[in-house]
């Protein structure tokens, strides 16, 4: 069923769900307006390529066998038709669609999206590219589109996860993610929006790549016309590409082990 017309997924780099210490006003309102949990589980090892991947191709890291180096030093994407991203299976049945991957860490665009299937990839650093996401989602309405900002990740390597200016960056990134819902508003497609918000992995201490609880359990934020008013109780960073499909009225793809968080639609 296509409910959809655009799916909005702001992936924050580092953020596992140490929202929960800082306000995160948009994080929180999109959980109270729509669906949330703090019981994400993502890839294991908990590094980028690993839960980046998972998210947007529907398998875990084990499958799916990207790791940092890997798509750091790739000269071709790394997405197969064994094995494509969300946004591969969307291009396919959707000729038309306007995609779009807004990446600070460049190798997800070089590295792992598919190249020739009309995604438009930038890449900066994450005001710039927030500005650039406005004015993106207000020129071209886009069907699809990923965003990764990577100044928390930055802020945990460099003071620890859950520091002071861990969770302040965060809170930046939060104010990033308003200004795309607010710019979904301005461009008139709201309602016509499943707007999600999450991360790959937490951190501890100074890094992550382990499976503690703080590196391991990401939170989830998602709302949309058809969203419950829930709280969900599991789900995995892997099942963002089966939301993703179902809203957009897409075909999974058959390697998927990617699935919809029970209770998060009503329809
Ligand atoms: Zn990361």
């Amino acid at each position: 069923m296509n409910n959809y017309k655009h799916v909005i997924l702001v992936g924050i780099d580092g953020a596992g769900n140490f929202y929960r210490n800082t306000t995160a006003p948009m994080i929180r309102r999109t959980m109270a307006e729509g669906a949330g949990t703090d019981m994400c589980l993502t890839s294991i090892p908990s590094d980028s390529a690993q839960c980046w991947g998972s998210m947007l191709m529907g398998v875990s890291c084990r499958i799916h066998g990207l790791h940092n180096d890997k798509i750091s030093s790739a000269k071709a994407p790394c997405a197969t038709d064994e094995h494509p991203t969300v946004f591969r299976m969307i291009r396919d049945a959707m000729p038309e669609a306007t995609l779009g991957s807004f990446s600070n860490w460049n190798p997800i665009n070089y590295g792992m999206i598919e190249n020739g299937i009309g995604v438009t990839k930038q890449t900066g650093d994450d005001e710039s590219l927030c500005d650039r996401i406005c004015e993106y989602v207000k020129n071209e309405k886009p069907t699809f589109l990923f965003i990764q900002f990577d100044s928390v990740d930055g802020a945990g390597h460099c003071h620890g996860y859950g520091s002071e200016q861990h969770l302040d960056q965060l809170n930046i990134c939060d104010a990033y993610a308003e200004r795309i819902y607010n710019a979904c508003v301005e461009a008139g497609i709201s309602e016509d929006t499943l707007f999600m918000i999450t991360a790959d992995h937490g951190g501890f201490e100074r890094g992550h790549g382990t499976d503690t609880d703080e590196e391991k359990w990401v939170f989830a934020a998602i709302m949309g016309k058809t969203v419950n008013h829930t709280t969900l109780q599991y789900m995995q960073v892997k099942d963002f590409p089966a939301i993703i499909t179902h809203a957009l009225g897409v075909p999974d793809h058959p390697a998927w082990s990617s699935h919809l968080p029970e209770g998060l639609f009503s329809e």
